[in-house]
């Protein structure tokens, strides 16, 4: 059976022209960039590309690049430079739906004398750029929110957030992990200081990612030691990553234009027609501010795990909630922060395609995801039962 990957948001497979470019590096061209010799020292030369090449992508300038191991390390790199360039000021502001890696970073400030302001999301997952607006003041050292939620897909309104964050003279920060790739992006326009974006997010390789940091934004690095990366980010350099995520960002921008209008056309097929035959369901997210590639649609009275475990008998992967939240049984806290009522919280699923999704396997969802919610609502002694259902959630609830 072959898989049917609807999981893009968690990770992406890695492209073949990637694998390629790779290849060289892993077997061949062993040597370190730092070193004398030329073995090692023409390596300098394929890092110096691929940082063009993401470059490229983001629309920066090669000296803004820093290629970090992950999305992971981007947020905590930037989130601590941040509030070390400006020891004076003590409060931070964030969004309630960000990815843990901004969000626990932020909760682990709190612990060390920064206050943090959690700014709420409505039922479309949107902000109030009021509230935003209210929360800024001058002790405001940072303010990091993400380009789009990897969950619902629901995307911020980042060049107006970033207009009011400059009048106060806060760093803005960035999680572009999962815009990258999927919306132009020109940080020569933008009022961004630092944006987090993730290899594997992209057809790279896990292990690699890069932070961008605009030239005159001071920056302390969060790993100390060896001067690479002009002493932003110390540590040998992962050349056969760096080259891989150089290589993945010359295709992502040569094949945006088509990738978002191709993935656009088939996540609104599989969504409107999952809506017409699939009764008791509703889309999670604003579906008119929303990254091409992303639906999460909430099935009522049923649980997402179970709708999982059988999509999995057909070779279908998708997603409940987050990678990093699953394995705990606890709802997602981006829909959680959305508002929506226990009966769809629980019942919630996310599709994240990517350019190599076909008609076929999205056919394919669309025959199958009907009987598999029909079955589990048969078996559900609450189907249709609100109120029934919402007890014994509650119950489950004061269990825990
Ligand atoms: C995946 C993801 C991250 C983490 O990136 P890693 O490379 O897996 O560490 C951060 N933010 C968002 C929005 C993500 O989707």
């Amino acid at each position: 059976m072959s898989v049917i990957y609807l999981d893009n948001n968690a990770t992406t497979k890695v492209d073949p022209e990637v694998v390629e470019a790779i290849m060289p590096y892993l077997t061949e061209y062993y040597g370190n960039p730092s070193s004398m010799h030329t073995f090692g020292g023409q390596l300098g030369k394929a890092v110096r590309q691929a940082r063009e090449q993401v470059a490229t992508l983001l629309g920066a300038d090669e000296s803004e690049i820093v290629f970090t191991s992950c999305g992971t390390e981007g947020d905590n790199a930037a989130i601590r430079a941040a509030l070390l360039a400006q020891p004076e000021k003590r409060h931070i502001i964030t969004t309630q739906v960000e990815h843990p890696a901004v969000l626990n970073v932020c909760k682990q400030l709190e612990t060390q004398g920064y206050s943090v302001t959690y700014l709420s999301v409505n039922r479309q997952g949107q902000l109030d750029l009021d509230e935003l607006e209210a929360s800024l003041t001058g002790n405001t050292a940072l303010v990091t929110i993400m380009y789009a939620n990897n969950e619902t897909g629901t995307v911020f309104p980042i060049e107006q957030i970033g207009m009011r964050v400059k009048e106060k003279g806060a760093i803005f920060h960035v999680d572009a992990v999962q815009a990258v790739g999927k919306i132009p992006l020109n940080m020569k326009t933008s009022t961004i200081d630092m944006l987090t974006m993730s290899g594997h997010k992209i057809h790279a390789p896990k292990g690699i990612g890069a932070l961008y940091v605009r030239r005159g934004v001071r920056f302390r690095p969060l790993l100390i030691g060896g001067h690479q990366e002009r002493g932003r980010r110390a540590g040998t350099e992962n050349v056969p990553g760096i080259v891989g995520l150089g290589k993945a960002a010359e295709l992502e921008l040569r094949h945006i234009e088509t990738a978002i209008k191709k993935e656009t056309r088939l996540r609104d097929r599989l969504e409107q027609t999952l809506l017409a035959k699939i009764p008791d369901c509703e889309v999670n997210g604003d579906v008119t501010q929303r990254l091409p590639n992303t639906s999460n649609i909430g099935f009522k009275y049923i649980e997402g795990e179970a709708i999982l475990l059988l999509l999995n008998k057909y070779g279908i992967c998708a997603s409940s909630g987050s990678a990093c939240t699953s394995g705990s049984l606890e709802p997602s806290h981006v829909l959680r922060a959305m508002g929506l009522p226990y009966t769809t919280l629980h019942g919630s699923i996310r599709f994240s395609l990517c350019r190599y999704t076909t008609e076929a396997q999205i056919d394919r969802v669309i025959e199958v995801m009907p009987e598999i919610v029909e079955r589990l609502r048969a078996l559900s002694p609450f189907k249709n039962d609100e109120a029934g259902w919402l007890q014994a959630q509650e119950q489950t609830l004061a269990h825990r």
